[in-house]
């Protein structure tokens, strides 16, 4: 382990938001990277508003996008009486005071509508802790810099940051000083959180200075906006992690989508995995534009990863989403069919959530076939029962592997004058239902000529009946 200390701290206030888990993520790759060590810190002081709840779902997204904490999480709360400690101490040291004035008296006094500005009304009057009584610092002439590796060295002019509070009159310590006293204590080295907290830097590197603590090095990471460059938000996108695991996508797709949010290597790869992305990170490579959070790309990568899945790992990710099918819609999984048909399923789906009605006409007993199908594809096109009728008679006596099955229904479509897409059709959607699906062949395969040819008797007889010459050899629709 080096000394390179980073820290995620969220604020359990709900789930974790993809702009968090990118934080997240650049933090572990640079603590991976520098075989430093990645801290897990909750922020969870303000009472109001934090829930134990949210922080089980935040530890658990993290967990499922696999960014493992070396330390923690740590309870920020559970270090209150640190941070008090640290407060007195610089009372102690007339780095900070105690102050009795009211809003509205400092309001009077400043007289500027627009100001918050405290106007240092009790620096030398020397008050004792009591009842109302704030603790604010004393912040001292001059200038602070904040040395940030993504934004050089922006400088902060102290006439503009007022003596401000560090312990509220009831004895809680404000956020600022929590978060400086942790970082100092819990030894971080570099910062790398998301730049809303730029402007309250100063007033931490004030604190750290004051504590005669190491100052660490930050990054503040640009915000994530949505394809209309309006910051993500929870009324409008999707941001919770949590959405995109329930939606089906797989976690390494999602990382390394993340990953790219601001950064990119140095060539032009796009798709990378975790080793890939430890080895070329570089956290003061990332660009300083808001970063489009762009779920159309998420979705292909999605789909790469899906299919460079093993086989069996697929059929591991997509059983859930199978099972849940199964149980609301009231199949019953024949284990042997699902795992024929789940390589077929793998190179056609981009979510894991889009398997289950790819899979479906293996697990019904009937098939039904929406109307706007049954117009377009049986009842429209002229030649649709004469291919379905034909089917009845050639796929009898196919040998009934896709191949084979493929031959036969080429040489049909031939003799009806028709290209293989335009004979396709009408099976596709006798056998499954539907008008797009699982490769027809291989679909026809699994299912077994029986029940193919049962279905096709059952779409001629259902949908096609009223033509007369319709002679199905097969009945019973399995
Ligand atoms: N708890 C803060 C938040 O969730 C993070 C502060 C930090 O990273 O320093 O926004």
């Amino acid at each position: 382990m080096t000394d390179v200390r980073v820290r995620f701290a969220p604020s359990p206030t709900g789930y974790l938001h993809v702009g968090g888990a990118r934080t997240a993520l650049y933090n572990w790759l640079h603590a991976q990277r520098h075989g430093g060590t990645f801290v897990l810190r909750v922020e969870d002081t303000d009472a109001a508003r934090n829930t134990t709840e949210s922080t089980d779902a935040i530890l658990a997204s993290l967990s499922w996008l696999g960014l493992r904490w070396d330390e923690g999480p740590y309870l920020q709360s559970e270090a209150r009486a640190e941070h008090v400690a640290v407060a007195q101490r610089l009372v102690d040291e007339g780095r900070a005071y105690y102050c009795d004035c009211a809003r509205a008296e400092i309001e009077e006094r400043v007289r500027d509508p627009h100001a918050t500005r405290y106007d240092g009304h009790c620096r030398d009057r020397g008050l004792a802790p009591g009842t109302g009584r704030v603790v604010r610092f004393r912040v001292p002439d001059g200038r602070t810099v904040v040395r940030d590796l993504l934004r050089g060295e922006p400088a902060f002019d102290h006439a503009g940051i007022d003596d401000f509070v560090v312990l509220r009159s009831d004895g809680t310590p404000v956020f600022v000083l929590a978060n400086a006293v942790d970082d100092a204590r819990m030894r971080i080295s570099h910062v790398i959180r998301g730049e809303e907290h730029l402007p309250t830097t100063p007033k931490y590197i004030l604190l750290c200075e004051a504590m005669g603590a190491p100052v660490p090095t930050f990054a503040h990471l640009p915000v994530l906006v949505n394809e209309k460059r309006q910051k993500l938000s929870k009324r409008r996108d999707h941001v919770a992690v949590e959405y995109y695991r329930e939606q089906g996508f797989l976690p390494d797709a999602l990382v390394n989508y993340l990953a790219l949010l601001g950064w990119s290597p140095r060539d032009d790869r796009e798709i990378l995995s975790r080793d890939e992305l430890v080895a070329a990170f570089d956290v003061g490579s990332v660009n300083l534009s808001a970063a489009f959070f762009d779920e159309a790309k998420l979705r292909h990568f999605n789909g790469v990863y899906i299919r460079e899945r093993a086989p069996d790992r697929f059929l591991d990710d997509a059983r859930p989403w199978v099972d849940d099918a199964a149980r609301a819609r009231g199949w019953t999984i024949d284990d042997a069919v699902l795992e024929r048909v789940a390589p077929l399923a793998q190179t056609r789906v981009a979510l894991l959530s889009e398997v289950p009605d790819l899979v479906e006409p293996f697990f019904v007993d009937d098939v039904v076939v929406d109307g706007a199908a049954v117009e377009e594809v049986l009842l429209r096109p002229p030649y649709a029962r004469s291919v379905l009728t034909a089917a009845l008679s050639d796929y009898a006596d196919c040998d009934w592997v896709a191949e084979r099955i493929k031959d036969c229904t080429h040489e049909l479509g031939a003799r009806h004058d028709l290209n293989l897409r335009k004979t396709q059709a009408p099976i596709r959607v006798a056998v499954t239902g539907r008008k797009v699906g699982l490769p027809l062949f291989e679909t026809l395969e699994v299912l077994g000529r029986d029940r193919a040819l049962a279905r096709i008797t059952a779409a001629l007889e259902r949908y096609l009946s009223h033509d007369e010459d319709v002679t199905p050899r097969a009945t019973g629709a399995r």
